[in-house]
């Protein structure tokens, strides 16, 4: 167990956050005239600053208490707090394994924090090695690790994130928005053995529900706090709270779609292998397939002029192609173009 504090910016520390109305009196029952909101309409009340209804659901479903959990707007929020919350900008840095998902470095940048690119070997996973020297450094305070990864579909070595966290003295968020569709299970089951771990996940993927804007983030009731301190006060509108909130008590139609996501992959691996131009096919444990190609740009242009819009990674990976698993009829057409144009 690390001492949290220490990671924590002093201004954040010190920080008083700001009291909402809805914090300072939390009864249902009552004329509200406390929070400046309109007394007409439907929409017209804040959202519960904390959603307390939603918390207890997923805290349900995950074996959690509900002060374990942070809910931010999409995932993107989460990765944005924990950069407020232990970066000192132009002072401490934060470190991540290359290529991956290109919010963090983003995310960096708009907290002036130097983001350490360490590259992933040759089957995108962890060498400790080159990590190793970086663990020591006294303003290194976060360590990003994406599992499964964004670009490439793989899910990170789970006995090395666990040597990181054990012997790093920062804070490490592990970015879990593809682990529903994973064969392993999620890393949640480790936060009460390291307190320095963070659990990223999102609604957006798995659930299906991107327009929502939900994601979540799984720690230690300390560092939850830090998240609240920092956070917008309604930062997770009533709407897309009730959103999660119907899809949750679809639990079997939503386990339904993955599995079929899951199932298509199969079938697109096995099509997408007997396509000449394809070179190689990478190991997915995500909703989406890297491929290696003849010629990227080329490929992209021509399935774009079909209307079939893929994610040209050529940029970072070498004739990369990142194609997210659709619907059959989708998947067809994309077999079908694939070998007409082949
Ligand atoms: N993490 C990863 C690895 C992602 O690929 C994405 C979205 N593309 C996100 C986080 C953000 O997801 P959201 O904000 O929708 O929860």
């Amino acid at each position: 167990m690390i001492d949290l504090n220490s990671i924590i910016r002093p201004n954040i520390r010190q920080l008083k956050p700001y009291s909402s109305a809805r914090d300072e009196f939390s009864g249902t029952e009552g004329i509200f005239l406390d929070a400046n909101e309109n007394p007409f309409g439907t929409l017209n009340r804040y959202p519960d600053p904390y959603q307390q209804e939603l918390k207890a659901q997923i805290a349900d479903l995950k074996g959690l208490n509900t002060d374990s959990i942070f809910i931010g707007n999409g995932s993107d929020e989460v990765i944005d707090l924990v950069f407020r919350i232990c970066c000192e900008p132009g002072k401490d840095k934060a470190l991540t394994f290359t290529p991956t998902y290109g919010m963090y470095e983003v995310a960096a940048n708009i907290n002036n924090a130097e983001l350490i690119h360490i590259p992933l070997d040759d089957q995108f996973q962890i060498d400790l090695k080159t990590v190793q020297p970086y663990l020591s450094d006294p303003k290194l305070k976060l360590i990003l690790i994406c599992s499964p990864n964004n670009p490439t579909g793989n899910l990170m070595e789970r006995e090395k994130i666990e040597y990181i966290l054990a012997n790093f003295e920062g804070l490490v968020l592990v970015d879990e928005a593809y682990v529903d569709f994973a064969d392993e299970e999620s890393l949640i089951g480790l936060l009460s053995k390291y307190n320095n771990l963070i659990v990223s996940q999102t609604f957006s993927k798995a659930w299906g529900l991107a327009a929502a804007r939900v994601g979540t983030a799984y720690a230690s009731q300390e560092m939850i706090g830090w998240f609240n301190k920092v956070k917008p006060p309604y930062n997770v509108s009533t709407p897309n709270q009730q959103a999660v909130l119907n899809a949750l008590k679809n639990y079997k139609e939503y386990s339904k779609q993955v599995e079929m996501i899951r199932q298509e992959k199969e079938q697109l691996i096995n099509a997408l292998g007997k396509i000449a131009s394809v070179k190689r096919i990478y190991p997915s444990d995500a909703n989406f397939i890297l491929l290696e190609v003849d010629d990227a740009n080329a490929l992209y242009a021509v399935l774009s002029e079909q209307k079939i819009i893929v994610r040209n990674r050529n940029t970072v990976i070498p004739n990369g192609i990142r194609i997210s698993i659709g619907t059959p009829e989708e998947n067809n057409l994309l077999i079908n173009t694939l070998t007409q144009i082949a």
